[in-house]
């Protein structure tokens, strides 16, 4: 259809429709006992296998999927996010964006890896995975292992970027900001937290919708850089807190901080996409964890490991979008040495992505020999998230 290439790389709103379910690969995988060998062969029979993880590993920290497993949106049919052309140009937008992430982020601070994030880090300590490559913006595998080679596909929640000069900022000190400018907000952000069973409906990307309430009053500050830039004098305004009245320009409205996570109708990073290309061709696996692949730029990634003849494996409760054609050898179906296998080739099973890979730290521990550090999911390591953030902003080159 000749769809221009920058086109295709926007991040869209993946599709709603129900993804069918995928026979087990292989098809006596059908136990989380059989499961749990499948995947043992298929990484002990890798060299160097990355692990693409999405939504549905970080579930049981709290946060929510954007599909349940049928592959339907379980959460909020009515959740629909900013587009990032809207935030770059409204300032409705932004103050909308920032209300709701403003009330979103306590929750998305105080979450911690679970086993999933935890065994991902121990296989590799254990050198079964060389990296990861995760969908998820929540920085939880960097909690449960700093050093870990992690690629952030879709960018970071805790991460801000001013879009004009580039500077890069923490989030935790931008959300006192806000409370300063807000304080209404904080009292309201107060009693949620006092009363836990206030019904609230939290999106995966951090924020929360609150029915009854103003976004166009909530109140953000500038770029500091850019406000003080006397180019750009003219074309910022703010009241006597420091927070934006009014921010001009035709085009490039200048000033405006952004969250690094990539905004639906925004592209990706051209340097995080070379990153996780080059990461695919370094890997001569690629094994999918919670993920439906829904996503274009998740999709490519394991397509383009199949186009390379790498081997594929997908841990996944539900379907996965167009996965038939990763078992397909160029004769529309599964391949026999896909599921007559035991493994080895390729694995596609249907089990809790925590339940599987504990089994098979078990496995491989017992068979290769090699220990890995066995850290609880609430330690994690140790590292809280605000020394993350700044290493974060560190790793993030602009
Ligand atoms: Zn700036």
């Amino acid at each position: 259809m000749g769809n221009a290439p920058a086109l295709t790389m926007l991040l869209r709103i993946p599709y709603t429709t129900p993804l069918p379910s995928f026979p087990p690969i292989p098809s006596s995988a059908t136990t989380l006992a059989t499961a749990v060998t499948a995947v043992s062969n298929f990484l002990l029979n890798s060299r160097s296998t990355l692990v693409l993880s999405g939504a549905g590993i970080s579930v049981a920290s709290g946060l929510p999927d954007y599909r349940g497993p049928q592959g339907t949106y379980t959460l909020n049919k009515e959740y629909r996010p900013i587009f990032y052309g809207d935030f770059v140009h409204k300032d409705a937008m932004r103050r909308r964006y920032w209300a709701r992430s403003f009330l979103g982020w306590r929750g998305v601070e105080k979450v911690r890896p679970n086993r999933t994030h935890v065994s991902v880090g121990r296989l590799w300590e254990g050198g079964w995975v060389g990296g990861v490559i995760t969908q998820n913006v929540d920085s939880l595998h960097s909690i449960s292992h700093p050093d870990m080679p992690i690629t952030n596909l879709h960018g970071l929640l805790s991460t801000l970027l001013c879009l004009t000069c580039r500077k890069k900022f923490a989030r935790s000190p931008f959300q006192q900001e806000l409370h300063r400018l807000n304080p209404t907000w904080s009292e309201y952000l107060e009693k949620m937290r006092s009363t836990p069973d206030l019904k609230i409906k939290r999106n995966p990307d951090g924020d929360i919708d609150v029915p009854g309430v103003e976004y166009e009053k909530f109140r953000y500050p500038p770029c500091q850089e850019c406000f003080k830039n006397p180019v750009y004098k003219d074309q910022i305004t703010v009241d006597d807190d420091g927070a934006v009245e009014s921010i001009e320009g035709d085009g490039n409205v200048p000033g405006v901080m952004k969250p690094t996570l990539v905004f639906f109708g925004e592209s990706l990073r051209e340097e995080v996409k070379k990153e996780a290309e080059q990461r695919v061709d370094n890997a001569d696996s690629i094994l999918v964890l919670g993920s439906s692949l829904a996503t274009y730029s998740a999709w490519r990634l394991v397509k383009r490991a199949k186009d390379q003849g790498k081997k594929v494996g997908i841990v996944n409760l539900g379907g996965v979008r167009g996965e038939d054609g990763f078992w397909d050898d160029g004769e529309g179906k599964v391949a026999a040495r896909y599921h007559l296998g035991d493994g080895t080739d390729g694995v596609r099973v249907e089990f809790d992505a925590g339940d599987v890979l504990e089994g098979v730290l078990d496995v491989l521990e017992r068979i290769d020999g090699r220990r890995t550090t066995r850290r609880t999911p609430v330690a994690g390591s140790g590292m809280n998230r605000r020394e993350l953030e700044l290493r974060e902003i560190e790793m993030y080159a602009p």
